[in-house]
């Protein structure tokens, strides 16, 4: 088993270091090769996603990435930016399912700006097509772009598109998890999110994923619009069970059920090919406002490694474990300062890291 490392910028390479310790610690023979991606590789070879490590990652059983960007960037013509770097990764290896979990740990109840009867048992699913919508539309205005702007256009465009098979697929994936759920107890529903009554690719999309679902019977399925969705998140989340919508709703919804469980820093994500291969990564970015401070929430990362564990490298035992070990540090009181509370400790990345290993036993 091979592990590409992909630490990043700013707080990336603080949270990466924990989450390979924790990693190391686990009784599991693997190999694990770092390189650098997104600003870090600019500034070393000129390009974000430098071949040696898109080759790494290719080569690679998974990918345990931590974020890139940083404002500094801003500048650079939109090719050569940090986070192109991600949609490089994605494209070449074909990763098209996002899975997002959003679960509300007991012990943060307290942590989430929603009242605790709205998010206290949350465990909802937000999947995320990857590779179509309007980030890989066709883009009009940049080809006269200099600096990463348009001065002197009059316009700037990009267009929406989606495929029959790429929506096929994404609520395969969708369906078939929402079935694995519903073994494991819960309702058994998918809510499709799209924009149909303004959006023709929208439509589209809803007229696929209901042809789908009729293919699944036993799992209930409905539809919403996307502002409807965003307005549900927050009044009622433990209506959803799984979500699935394309590249840009998705993008901005699964930031917002992030913060029902109280803080991005909590959060992992996985995304995967077809053939299971696929790239673990903390649903946050990469915080240069905290960097380099030793303050940033490594448990995100930490739990996609446990996600990596299970979808790519066949281990479930040895994620469950991890996953138990984030439970018992929490309820240790241990807290780092985005999910601090009064009467709970603080501690820092490293401090969290340690505990998470110590409580592996
Ligand atoms: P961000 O997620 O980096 O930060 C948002 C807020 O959450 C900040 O206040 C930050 O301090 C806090 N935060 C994030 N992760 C945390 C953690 N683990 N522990 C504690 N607090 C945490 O989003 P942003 O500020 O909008 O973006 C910063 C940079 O990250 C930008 O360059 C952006 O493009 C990039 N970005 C990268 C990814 C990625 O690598 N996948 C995703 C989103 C944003």
């Amino acid at each position: 088993m091979k592990i590409a490392v992909l630490p990043g910028d700013g707080i990336g390479t603080e949270i990466v270091a924990e989450a390979v310790k924790v990693l190391k610690t686990l009784d599991l023979k693997f190999e694990m090769e770092t390189a650098l991606v997104g600003g870090a590789a600019y500034d070393a070879y000129g390009h974000p996603l430098p071949e040696a490590t898109l080759k790494l990652a290719m080569d690679s059983d998974a990918v345990l990435f931590g974020a890139v960007g940083d404002w500094k960037y801003d500048k650079l013509d939109r090719p050569l930016r940090p986070e192109q770097a991600i949609l490089g990764l994605r494209k070449n290896m074909g990763l098209f399912a996002n899975f997002r979990p959003a679960i509300c740990y007991e012990q943060l109840v307290g942590a989430s700006s929603l009242k605790p009867e709205l998010i206290s048992g949350l465990d909802i699913l937000i999947i995320r097509e990857l590779t179509g919508d309007i980030y890989f539309g066709q883009p009009r205005g940049r080809r006269i772009a200099t600096d990463g702007h348009f001065p002197g256009a009059e316009e700037a465009f990009d267009t929406m598109r989606y495929s029959k098979p790429e929506i096929e697929r994404i609520a395969h994936v969708a369906f078939q998890a929402a079935r694995k759920r519903k073994a494991a107890g819960t309702e058994g529903r998918v809510t499709s999110v799209d924009k149909a009554n303004v959006l023709e690719t929208f439509q589209f999309w809803k007229d696929v994923v209901t042809e789908v679902g009729k293919e699944y019977p036993d799992i209930a399925l409905d539809h919403m619009y996307v502002d409807n969705a965003a307005m549900q998140l927050v009044k009622e989340p433990k209506r959803f069970d799984v979500v699935v919508t394309g590249n840009m709703f998705g993008d901005i919804l699964s930031d917002e059920a992030s913060m029902l469980t109280g803080s991005i820093g909590m959060l992992p994500s996985a995304s995967l090919n077809t053939k299971n291969q696929g790239l673990y990564e903390p649903s946050h970015g990469s915080a240069p406002d905290i960097a380099g401070k030793g303050v940033a929430n490594p448990l995100a990362t930490i739990l996609s490694a446990a996600m990596m564990l299970r979808f790519s490298l066949n281990q479930p035992e040895a994620a469950q474990r991890i996953e138990a070990a984030v439970q018992n540090v929490l309820a240790q009181g241990l807290r780092t300062g985005d999910i601090w509370s009064e009467g709970t400790t603080k501690v820092g990345t490293a401090q969290m890291g340690d505990a998470v290993v110590k409580a592996l036993g």
